[in-house]
């Protein structure tokens, strides 16, 4: 039997003024799927992403996740998320988000980073958070670093500081957006290394990549985009092995 689905986009579409960036994108992620999502620049991966958590409204579909269901319709008089704050808050709680610049806390350690949003958010006690911090940055192999800055770090560790922080919050589903984008050559498989040994573990992912290794080897879906729409997906042998898409072709020919 397959395993439940624990997240569910249904028809999200989303405009800029006149641009239409995403033009009714629908996919459902099941528990322990690991989903690469590939495209050009400007295709609306990012976007795509940013209205799983909200982070952008869509005008119109629904959002699914863990028992919140927000369904968005387009309104002449503007778009208003019809979604209180809780519901708002209960999608987030469940979502761990990781992007390409790290964004941590530059006037707190790696550590203080990973647990300030257990402590401060989920209200747990700070020992609690500190040894649970400790173990996610022993985790992702940055036990040594804890009391680093991140200014102390390279950008491989600052992105391996980032997702222990994400995994601090018990997320269901962890996004990650271009997670290796922003780093120098040599600091990438350090960053593959411990998301790969995250998908091993059962862990929900939706990642945006160019790492067609990742895409390939680790992925249990392959999510093509292109302008706006999904174009192509499957399993990674299939879509890399058949080619369903002409585009698609081209796309894998440009990112090796
Ligand atoms: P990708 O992540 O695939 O590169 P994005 O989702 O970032 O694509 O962007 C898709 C399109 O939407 C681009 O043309 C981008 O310029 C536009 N866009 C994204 N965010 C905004 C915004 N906040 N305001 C206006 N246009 C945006
Ligand atoms: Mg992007």
């Amino acid at each position: 039997m397959p395993s439940p689905i624990t997240l569910s986009m249904i028809g999200i579409r989303k405009s800029f003024g006149d641009q239409e960036v995403l033009k009714g994108i629908s996919l459902d992620a099941r528990q322990g799927e690991v989903i690469s999502i590939l495209g050009a620049s400007g295709s609306g991966k990012s976007t795509f992403l940013r209205c799983i958590n909200l982070l952008e409204t869509p005008d119109e579909g629904t959002v699914a996740i863990g028992g919140e269901t927000i369904v968005m319709k387009r309104h002449r008089q503007g778009h208003q998320l019809p979604a209180d704050r809780r519901q708002i808050d209960n999608i987030r709680a469940r979502l761990g988000m990781v992007f390409q610049n790290f964004n941590l806390w530059p006037h707190m350690t790696a550590l203080q980073n990973v647990i300030e949003g257990p402590q401060h958010v989920l209200k747990r006690s700070r020992k609690l958070c500190v040894e649970r911090g400790e173990q996610l940055l022993a985790k992702v192999g940055l036990y040594d670093r804890r009391n680093y800055y991140p200014s102390q770090l390279s950008g491989g560790q600052q992105q391996r500081v980032a997702i222990a922080r994400a995994l601090a919050m018990d997320p269901e589903v962890m996004l990650f957006d271009e997670p290796t984008s922003a780093l120098d050559p040599e600091l990438v498989g350090e960053v593959l290394k411990v998301m790969r040994a995250l998908a091993e573990e059962g862990r929900t992912m939706l990642v945006v990549t160019h790492e067609m290794g990742f895409a390939r080897g680790v992925s249990n879906r392959v999510v093509f985009m292109h302008q706006g729409s999904i174009e192509a997906q499957g399993a990674p042998e299939e879509l890399f092995n058949q080619h369903p898409s002409e585009r698609f072709r081209q796309f894998i020919s440009s990112h090796h």
